[in-house]
């Protein structure tokens, strides 16, 4: 099942950062994924279909309000 995930979405990796941070925001979406660390800003480049391997849960847009 492929997940869909756009720029500036927050998403949830199967395992967390170093830092004890398992929320990351997408910064960049090519061949490769960039992803960046929300609590120390650690930015990490993965190819594609290993973030989409790693990937548990697309949280969405930042700013988007969440709709109930
Ligand atoms: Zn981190």
């Amino acid at each position: 099942m492929e997940k869909i995930f756009n720029l500036g979405d927050l998403v949830v990796m199967k395992k967390p950062h170093a830092c004890g941070e398992n929320m990351w925001k997408i910064v960049r979406v090519g061949v490769d994924v960039k992803i960046k660390c929300v609590n120390c800003g650690r930015e990490v480049m993965i190819d594609r279909l290993e973030f989409a391997r790693k990937l548990k849960k697309v949280l969405g847009e930042e700013n988007e309000e969440k709709k109930s």
